[in-house]
């Protein structure tokens, strides 16, 4: 049988409902019928026709994370991830919206193409992916893509996606005209003149490896520059992958005086240190690089104080050719959108952050900066769905990990948090024996 004869109807009881739009954290009843939610509470009544009672044991009931930063490979880059297997990943680590970066072969700079990766992805039938489009064509920072008509296509937002926009003038034509369509702008920010040639963060780690650093302030000036072409079209503005303080700061004025810009960082960033770097571990280069202690501290600061709005995986696959190279040379990039719950749930554990505000960085704030019908639990919203255990330990090891790249920055690490079961449209895409 197809899996079109799967019930779509399921009554999910005795679960922590958590809702991160709404605050909502109680133990009670979800239930699913033609793949919407139509109640949630406490004794409801059971969904008509065929259902599955899924009895959750008193684990937590969120929405599926929505990831607004991720790369699977798929057309060029095959051989790293392709859509199915980072559907899968995705699937496995709870997501259930992934927006994709443009950076595929040939990117994704025209309708037509656009159209091809959003048709391929809905024929997985797995989680839901929203393609991104590039800013200039070719992502070649030479010309402006035709936004208007990407838009129209279905694009979810515009960036040029692992490289900064670095010129200014396109970049105030591109802001001006993404304020007329209101659409997002992402940047990847960095000063490419002033990191070229650097493989790791500046400072007395490079320096004691003999390795070129990227310096901090490469970031901020990408951000500061930025922020005034910002403030003159009012358009809304992303810094992807913030990771350092200074940059954080920036923002945080800028949001002060009322500029709509938002920001997102990495489980990676808010996690780990330079010092990762340490023998030469090419699977801890990351763009940007693994930054200080004191710039981790203030991206954990600037989530908690609301600067930084999303955590993204910046999942970027590579092959094993790719990162056993000598450090200099090896590509830059780790996988993590298997894992980004489980590793970002440390700021939970540590008491940093409450689980609802945690969850909201990685479902309803990606959400709306996106516009998209995702990340909450609502009657009449698609049950889209996660059920994890936030407390249960496990130890990540590259074999266990469903990408087909295995760079992963977290091998052998214990953490707490366990997916059981993601559900889209209220389909099981995912299940953990168990529950
Ligand atoms: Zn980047």
């Amino acid at each position: 049988m197809r899996e079109d004869s799967d019930p779509t109807g399921c009554l999910i009881t005795n679960a922590r409902l958590l809702d991160p739009a709404t605050g909502l954290d109680r133990i009670g009843e979800l239930r699913v019928e033609q793949g919407i939610i139509t109640g949630i509470g406490g004794f409801l009544a059971p969904p008509r026709g065929r259902y599955e009672l899924i009895d959750a044991g008193g684990l937590c009931l969120a929405p599926g994370l929505v990831d607004m930063r991720a790369q699977f490979g798929e057309p060029g880059f095959e051989h790293k991830e392709r859509l199915e297997s980072g559907a899968r990943a995705a699937a496995a680590g709870g997501v259930t919206s992934v927006a994709l970066l443009p950076g595929t072969n040939p990117p994704v700079d025209d309708p037509a193409m656009l159209q091809f990766v959003a048709r391929k992805a809905r024929q997985l039938r797995s989680v839901k992916i929203y393609p991104y489009a590039a800013l200039t064509r070719g992502l070649a920072g030479q010309q402006l893509a035709e936004l208007g008509l990407l838009r129209e296509a279905g694009a979810v937002a515009f960036t040029d996606g692992a490289k900064a926009l670095a010129d200014a003038q396109m970049m105030r034509r591109a802001l001006a005209y993404a304020t007329s369509i209101d659409a997002l702008i992402v940047q990847h920010p960095e000063e490419p003149s002033l990191a070229r040639g650097g493989v790791m963060n500046d400072g007395a780690t490079s320096v004691r490896l003999g390795l070129a650093g990227i310096p901090r302030c490469a970031e901020v000036m990408m951000v500061e520059r930025d922020l005034r072409l910002v403030e003159m079209t009012g358009a809304r503005y992303h810094v992807a992958h913030v990771s350092t303080a200074a940059a954080i700061e920036a923002v945080r004025q800028a949001k002060a005086r009322g500029l709509r810009v938002t920001a997102e960082t990495t489980p990676h960033h808010l996690a780990l240190n330079e010092l990762e770097v340490e023998g030469y571990r090419t699977f801890a280069k990351v763009s940007p690089p693994l930054r200080s202690e004191v710039d981790r501290r203030a991206v954990v600061e600037g989530l908690r104080d609301g600067t930084i709005d999303v955590i993204a995986s910046d999942h970027d696959p590579q092959d094993q050719d790719s990162k056993r190279q000598p450090f200099a040379q090896a590509a830059s990039g780790v996988i993590g959108i298997e894992t980004m719950l489980s590793v970002s749930l440390r700021l939970y554990h540590d008491g940093q952050m409450s689980l609802l505000g945690l969850l909201r960085k990685m479902t309803w704030a990606p959400a709306q900066l996106l516009g998209l019908n995702a990340g909450r639990l609502a009657v009449g919203a698609p049950a889209d769905l996660v059920l994890f255990d936030p407390d249960a330990p496990w130890k990540i090891s590259e074999a266990g990990l469903s990408s087909l790249a295995k760079n992963t920055a977290f091998e052998g690490r214990l953490v707490n948090g366990k997916v059981h079961r993601t559900l889209v449209d209220g389909r099981t895409i995912y299940r953990r024996d168990g529950i």
